[in-house]
């Protein structure tokens, strides 16, 4: 056992790096562990870098809403999908929190906690199983650390390719009738790789617009993006006055599994230790079960039997969805990976939602690999719905 006595320690649980990862861990553990002693360390003066993150019906499991309901700042109760020749309404909640809201919820249960310190503006230099060493000298104990710095931290490639996308937040000239998100819209020229348009609606008058790319290239122009985002906004049907906020994404859909977790600590977590969906570049739901773990297992059990079914599941699901990728990036080029996306969201929603949140069942593979994929008949296919009314969802 390789946690120390706790009179030994700075903290029950140290945590390195202020992002999505640690943000849950520290509320699940603050709502389920009011004793516990938890220290995080984040090199920035706020918490969660500049994001939104965007996150489906099943990716925070039941029980986590107990924790994890304040940071529900957006939800709708779908998407929409569009492609060239169908269309489709995928039913459950979609739910968006940007991170100067995570800064916000995280400071308010910190600041109502003397046994939580958040220490902003400390970067770390290295850790090991029971300690951090802070670039100034200082070496903080303990009994379970968990390292998650952040992409920066998995420079190794995988191989596949990348969900690249910039971001623009704009407030609109003239109110949207969208009242639910566009997770998907092909419906523009399609160029490196496959492309689309996804768009939330925040307010009437205030959307996040993206076009994103599932590429080969990590290569990104930002500038030529806004300014086509900016061009392209009316086809949408939005008329765009100002830009708020831009956002870049470069997130690695790797074709060999990058998640690794060892039995012992210090954990690896967040996207730096492969703890992410391949087939989406997307990390809450993974970050969501570890914090869940941590908080409802004692933490002399942390890595029990509990952490090995945890370790198990998530290591089949990761190899499932970076196989998903070694096919989309190595075999489908040009208008196939439209294609393949396309039969992909024939599936139905319960499959759809078990897929982002990675808990595909043996039938799902079956599925996704069989029924909603291009070799097979069409006719074979569950055909997708239409839309339950023109534009964009439910009204
Ligand atoms: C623009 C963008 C949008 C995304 N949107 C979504 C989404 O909608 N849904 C989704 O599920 N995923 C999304 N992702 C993917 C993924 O969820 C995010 O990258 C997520 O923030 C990863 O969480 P993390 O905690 O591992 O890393 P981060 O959130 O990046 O946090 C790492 C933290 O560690 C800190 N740090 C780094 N080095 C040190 C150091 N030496 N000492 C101390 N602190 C350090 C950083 O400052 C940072 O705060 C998105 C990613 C990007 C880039």
């Amino acid at each position: 056992m390789n946690t120390p006595l706790k009179q030994d320690a700075d903290a029950d649980y140290l945590l390195i790096g202020g992002g999505l990862q640690n943000a849950l861990i520290l509320l699940a553990l603050a709502a389920r562990k009011p004793d516990a002693s938890i220290t995080l360390l984040e090199r920035e003066d706020a918490l969660g870098g500049n994001h939104i993150w965007s996150f489906q019906a099943l990716d925070l499991p039941e029980s986590a809403k107990l924790w994890a309901s304040a940071l529900f700042e957006y939800t709708w109760p779908g998407y929409q999908i569009h492609f060239d020749h169908s269309s489709r309404w995928v039913q459950g909640s979609y739910r968006s929190c940007s991170s100067e809201h995570l800064d916000r919820v995280v400071r308010g249960v910190a600041d109502a906690r003397a046994n939580i310190r958040l220490r902003m503006g400390t970067p770390v230099v290295r850790c090991d199983a029971n300690s951090a060493t802070l670039k100034n000298g200082e070496v903080l104990r303990g009994r379970i650390v968990v390292d998650a710095r952040g992409p920066e931290q998995c420079a190794q490639s995988r191989g596949g390719g990348f969900q690249k996308f910039v971001g623009l937040e704009c407030r609109l000239r003239q109110p949207t009738l969208m009242t639910a998100p566009l997770l998907m819209d092909t419906r523009c020229p399609q160029k490196d790789g496959f492309r689309f348009y996804y768009v939330l609606p925040f307010t009437e008058d205030r959307v996040l617009i993206e076009d994103t790319y599932f590429s080969n290239d990590p290569g990104i122009d930002v500038e030529a993006i806004s300014q086509g985002i900016q061009r392209d906004a009316h086809r949408l049907g939005l008329d765009i006055e100002s830009v708020l906020r831009t956002e870049v994404g470069v997130l690695p859909m790797p074709s060999r599994s990058p998640f690794s977790a060892k039995p012992e600590g210090p954990i690896h977590a967040g996207y730096a230790g492969g703890w992410f969906n391949p087939g989406t570049g997307y990390s809450l739901a993974a970050a969501a079960r570890l914090a869940e773990h941590l908080s409802r297992t004692p933490i002399d059990d942390t890595f029990g039997a509990a952490w090995k079914r945890l370790v198990r599941q998530m290591r089949i699901q990761s190899h499932f969805l970076a196989f998903l990728n070694l096919l989309m990036f190595g075999f489908f080029h040009g208008a196939k990976r439209q294609r393949l996306m396309e039969r992909f969201y024939l599936v139905s929603d319960p499959v759809i939602h078990r897929f982002f949140a990675m808990q595909n069942t043996a039938a799902d593979m079956w599925r996704i690999m069989y029924v909603g994929a291009p070799w097979t008949p069409k006719g074979w296919a569950k055909r997708a719905e239409s839309p339950p009314g023109a534009g964009s969802g439910p009204r």
